[in-house]
């Protein structure tokens, strides 16, 4: 006789519920644990759509690439590797870099000058000045030199004033929490109409993602330093984003059973199992949180490799508006 077997027709049954409790997180059983959001592997998909899109661009306008010009100040071992860890995403991707090391004792007027050298040119279609700059530099003073169409970091404040305003959208998002948002995204996570928290509400997470989850239609709740009853308030939310920088601050019982919990915390702690002598964790107690959360991010490796990626997505998004004309 005809038809499906058994094995197959479960098994494509087991494979729509999976769907359905992904898009419906409350369909999880009461001893479910959270679905881990893989950041390592949705940055390592989006890397990849990006170097496809590049080789588009390059094929379509004659060997035109978008290209990122990165500034570094002074010899900052942090900051040295957070370049070159840029540097090398470019390249991957075919995204062109510019390079400018600058000397710890250059004026904030030289620097100036390096950053309106970028926007004038025209190969150059993202500028990122990496921070932090020495005590004698206004950062901000830099920070709003930069063109508006070339500030991948979205640091700008007419990026910014248009993230908050109703009926504007900003040339470029704030790396860190956009891609925040889109972990919540690719997870299947529906934002409309959700109860969303976010802890924490510095420039460039905070705040930011606060406006995103807004523009997506969440009603959101900002809690900080300040915040009388965190806790309750963090129990309301369906998405949970933390960015407060304080080590397992949110414990199991802040999260409501089935949210979203996105942790951008990332703060080193003592840990002499470990060879450093120290291990990263998050602003959420992870062991906790991941028994009453329906989707959570670990650290690290949660939101930590969506930050370059949404770099280069910048980039892309910069590099395209010119090459194509579009801006
Ligand atoms: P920040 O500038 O220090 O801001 C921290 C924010 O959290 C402030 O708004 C502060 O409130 C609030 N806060 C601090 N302690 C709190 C508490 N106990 N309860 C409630 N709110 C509290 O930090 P940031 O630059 O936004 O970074 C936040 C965390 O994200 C850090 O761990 C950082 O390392 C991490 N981070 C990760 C990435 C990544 O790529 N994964 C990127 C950027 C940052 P007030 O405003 O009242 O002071």
């Amino acid at each position: 006789m005809g038809g499906i077997p058994i094995e197959k027709a479960l098994s494509a049954l087991g494979n729509a519920l999976n769907g359905l409790k992904n898009k419906i997180p409350f369909l999880k059983n009461g001893n479910e644990e959270a679905t881990i959001i893989d950041g390592k592997k949705i940055a390592a998909d989006i890397r990849l759509e990006i170097k496809a899109e590049v080789d588009k661009l390059k094929t379509k306008y004659g060997g035109k690439v978008p290209g990122l010009a990165v500034v570094i100040v002074g010899e900052r071992k942090d900051s040295q590797t957070y370049v070159r860890m840029k540097r090398k995403a470019c390249d991957e991707v075919g995204i062109h870099s510019f390079h400018s090391e600058l000397p710890e004792t250059i004026s904030e007027e030289e620097l100036i000058d390096v950053v309106k050298k970028y926007n004038e040119n025209p190969d150059c279609h993202g500028i990122l000045v990496q921070l932090p700059l020495p005590k004698h530099i206004d950062e901000e003073k830099v920070l709003g030199v930069i063109s508006l169409e070339k500030d991948v970091d979205g640091f700008h404040p007419l990026n910014i004033g248009m993230l908050a305003m109703k009926g504007h959208e900003p040339l470029f998002m704030p790396c860190t929490p956009k891609g925040s948002i889109v972990l919540l995204e690719r997870s299947g996570v529906e934002l409309k109409g959700k109860n969303a928290v976010v802890v924490g509400r510095s420039n460039i997470v905070g705040m930011p993602a606060s406006m995103m989850l807004n523009k997506k239609d969440c009603t959101v709740t900002v809690v900080h330093s300040r915040t009388k009853n965190p806790k309750e308030i963090c129990r309301q939310a369906d998405i949970l984003i933390a960015a407060a920088g304080s080590a397992k601050m949110i414990k199991g019982d802040w999260i409501k059973k089935g949210a979203a919990v996105i942790d951008v915390g990332t703060n080193s702690v003592e840990d002499k199992s470990k060879k450093s002598g120290y291990a990263l964790v998050g602003d959420v107690d992870f062991d906790e949180a991941k028994k009453r959360a329906s989707f959570i991010t670990p650290v690290p490796g949660g939101v930590g490799p969506m930050t370059i990626a949404m770099l280069l997505q910048n980039c892309l998004d910069g590099g395209k508006r010119a090459i194509e004309g579009t801006k």
